[in-house]
This record gives C-alpha cells, structure tokens and sequence, in this order.
C-alpha cells in the first residue's frame, strides 16, 4: 500500500501537522462508485481530510464523520474514518458533469454550491461531538479552514487535491492540515503564512515526486519538523451481510412482511462502498423470525 499519513510537529510544539497521499484511497473510491471527474475530486478532497481529521482522535474505537450538504448537483457527501486509517465515503449524486471553473479546474465549488459542513464526533460519550459550519466556497479545503476556525477555535491550514488523469483515473491525490496551538507567537504564524503563501498546488508537488514528508519538510522545515509518526490509509468500508440483516432486523416485522408478501428477492446497497447484498424471499422469512416488532 503506497497512501499514508504523516503527522508531525513542529515549533517547540506549537504548531502540529499532518500531510497524506492518498492516490489509491481516492481511485479506490472512484470505481467503486463510478464517480465523475468532479464527483471523484469532491469525494477524494473530503476523503483525505477524513484520513487525517480521523488520525486526529485518541481512542481506538472513536468514529468521525464529516458531511456536507449544498445546493449544488451533487448535493452532498458523506465521509466516515475511524482512528487507524480507514475510510469511507460517498456522492449523493455521483454522476454530475460540469464545465471547468474559471481556472480551468474541476468545478468543486459549483458541484457543492452553497450549504454546511457537519463533524460529528463519536468518541464513546453519551452524545457525539457535533461541529457544525456554512459552507465558504464548497472547495472543501477553505471550508474545513473556516470549519476548524470558527467550530474548534483552532487556526488552520487545509489544502486538498485531487489530479485527474487523461482517461479519468486518478492520478495523485493528497493534502495536508497545519495547525497552531495556542502559545504559538506572532512572529511563528507571519513566518508560517509566508511558507504556505509560496504552496500552490499539493497535486502538483505530489506529481513532482515530493512525499508527504518531504512537503511538510518544505513548509515547516525552519520551525524544527518532528515527524512522529507514519500511519497506512486506504478506502474500506466494514461492512458485510450481518450488519445489513441487523439494518433489516431492525426495520420491524411489519415492513418485512411486506417485502415477503411483494414475493421478490431484495438486493441491499451499502452506501459507503456501493456493494448489493442479496436476500431470498425464505432469507426475509428468516429475518421476520428474528424480528420482536
Ligand atoms: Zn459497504
């Protein structure tokens, strides 16, 4: 597996950092849902901040999910990470095409449109963490900026991107999270802006050859980088025909009696990953047993 996370500090602790590629995460995700150029790009960005945001938690078991909603053709994706690295997704509409925006890029921002960004938290309290922000652009990475801004109060620099191939395979994808913690001077965040004035296009790097170490050795290699930690991600949904007979199990006798009455075998969709599984009208029957409502 060639995607990983890198994270890292730097400035005596008061700046930390995650940069990732993420190319097989993000073509993974593409044939398994067939997505469009921009479809693939607006899914590839909010993946690889999920990879990193999802590295982010503590506990071995905590679940993120980010979700935008917008007014655009697409309008909407759902990401779900845990803490190790895996990671899922989808495009409500994954087959939206639209022109190139003005500089000449895949129109992300017009396929999202206006609306809100959601991160829920669900690190084993009673109620999920849930941060919630207006959209500033829908290019996702200004979005998440504004989303650490103003919903975790903590300074923010999110780049993403998504660089197609000719016959719409992907051909680099990554992105990086620099952030401040409190204690970090003046002097550091002029510095610092500076550094990531100079940073056009992380595809662009990746597609260089530059890694995900080599990139933040770049931005924060005047601050003392400390790399910490170098952790494997990939796109991979958990589930399997169990789970979907709990989901069916749990929609109660009385829907699945009219699904054994309709006579016809059922075929499930997974969501994150796009899979059918298939249920006899007997396999049904089975489930209605098990069923208590
Ligand atoms: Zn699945």
């Amino acid at each position: 597996m060639s995607d990983y996370i890198v994270r890292a500090t730097a400035g005596d602790h008061q700046i930390r950092a995650f940069a990732a590629t993420t190319r097989e995460m993000v073509e993974e995700a593409r044939k398994a849902h067939n997505t469009s150029p921009v479809a693939t790009a607006a899914l590839g960005r909010l993946l690889t901040a999920g990879s990193m945001m999802g590295i982010m938690m503590k506990g071995k078991d905590d679940i993120l999910t980010i979700k935008i909603q917008g007014s655009g053709p697409i309008e909407g994706l759902t990401v779900t990470t845990d803490s190790k690295g895996n990671v899922k997704g989808y495009v409500f509409n994954p087959d939206v095409m639209l022109p190139p925006n003005q500089a000449g890029k895949l129109d992300v921002g017009g396929a999202v449109g206006e609306g809100v960004l959601s991160v829920i938290k669900d690190i084993g309290l009673k109620e999920p963490y849930l941060g919630q922000t207006i959209l500033v652009g829908g290019e996702i990475a200004e979005d998440l900026t504004y989303y650490y801004a103003t919903s975790e109060q903590t300074p923010s620099s999110v780049a993403l991107g998504v660089l197609m191939n000719k016959e719409n395979t992907v051909r680099q994808a990554g992105g990086f999270i620099i952030q401040l913690l409190p204690g970090a001077s003046d002097e550091m965040i002029d510095n610092l802006e500076k550094k990531l004035g100079e940073i056009t296009s992380i595809t662009t790097l990746l597609d260089e050859g530059q890694t995900p170490e080599m990139i933040l050795e770049h931005i924060l290699g005047e601050f003392g980088l400390d790399i910490m930690e170098r952790i494997p991600t990939r796109f991979h949904c958990n589930c399997d025909k169990s789970r979907v007979e709990k989901a069916l199990i749990s929609i109660g006798r009385k829907e699945l009696q009219e699904m054994i009455d309709d006579g016809k075998n059922i075929d499930v969709n997974c969501h994150f990953c796009n899979k059918n599984y298939e249920f006899t009208v007997e396999d049904l029957k089975d489930l209605y047993e098990k069923a208590t409502r």
